[in-house]
């Protein structure tokens, strides 16, 4: 099958010898080499053209969360090899090391602005964060703890969409996520969604697209099949800037684009509109 054979990548490496590693980012968008140290500063976007670069799950929590109010739950969920797929072990365990994550998700209650929340943040690093069964499961968890706190959800998205080492069994995610989302819709509670990028794939097409509010990173990318995809299948050329945060907020899928700077600010305005009293100032 010729998508478990696509060539590698290899990428000019030459020009880079001279430079310690991950110490200089070059900004995919501008050219501009930033220093790690300044990309940190700046919450990993680009000074010069406002390129957003991608979070992990920790850095993101960070960027949004009242400082010290992360409770993390389920962290120890991990997915078993019921397909016996090939090497599937392996990668996990791969990315397990590489992440110090159990799989592409984290969840947990904290508040923002002294709202209570209950978070989902997926980690594009952990096989690039597909929803297999754990995805699934603690994306659901989440909910289902919101709804029984009467509190809000809000998931950040990022992920190339189900985890085909998995099979049916990330395929049915899409409808759980789904079937718990709408029991805590039916409670009165809200959810905001948070598209990152790149949001695809069984994500898009489940959880990520049934926000009461639908906020993006500028420029993210947004879609289910990929541009290529799309191309190919439809026989049309694509308009400029297809599949981008703000393509998405012109045809009404998106309902605000929201800078990183902003984020922690605009999600404590929407928790504070939407639900009743903050807790109390510690
Ligand atoms: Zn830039």
């Amino acid at each position: 099958m010729p998508i478990f054979n696509k060539p590698t990548f290899k990428g000019d490496t030459d020009r880079r010898r001279d430079m310690p590693e991950g110490l200089w980012h070059k900004c995919p968008s501008c050219g501009e080499v930033i220093h790690e140290l300044e990309l940190q500063q700046n919450l990993r976007v680009c000074p010069k053209c406002g390129h957003h670069f991608t979070l992990n799950a920790s850095e993101r929590l960070d960027s949004v969360c009242d400082s010290g109010s992360f409770r993390e739950i389920d962290a120890a969920l991990e997915s078993v090899d019921a397909l016996d797929f090939q090497s599937y072990r392996e990668k996990v365990e791969k990315y397990q090391k590489i992440t110090g994550l159990c799989d592409a998700v984290v969840t947990g209650h904290a508040t923002i602005a002294r709202h209570p929340a209950v978070l989902a943040v997926m980690d594009f690093r952990f096989l690039g964060a597909s929803m297999g069964s754990v995805v699934g499961e603690k994306i659901t968890r989440a909910i289902e703890a919101a709804t029984a706190s009467r509190s809000a959800v809000i998931i950040f998205s990022a992920s190339g969409g189900a985890r085909m080492h998995e099979g049916i069994l990330s395929l049915m995610q899409m409808a759980k996520t789904s079937g718990a989302l709408a029991l805590h819709s039916q409670q009165g509670l809200p959810f905001i969604s948070v598209l990152t990028h790149p949001t695809t794939g069984g994500v898009t097409a489940s959880f990520a697209t049934l926000g009461d509010v639908i906020v993006a990173e500028p420029g993210c990318m947004i879609g289910f099949a990929g541009p290529r995809v799309v191309k190919e299948t439809t026989h049309q050329d694509l308009p400029p800037g297809f599949q981008t945060a703000e393509f998405m907020m012109k045809h009404g899928l998106v309902d605000m684009i929201v800078e990183r700077k902003d984020m922690r600010e605009r999600l404590g305005a929407l928790l504070g509109y939407m639900l009743a009293t903050p807790t109390k100032k510690r």
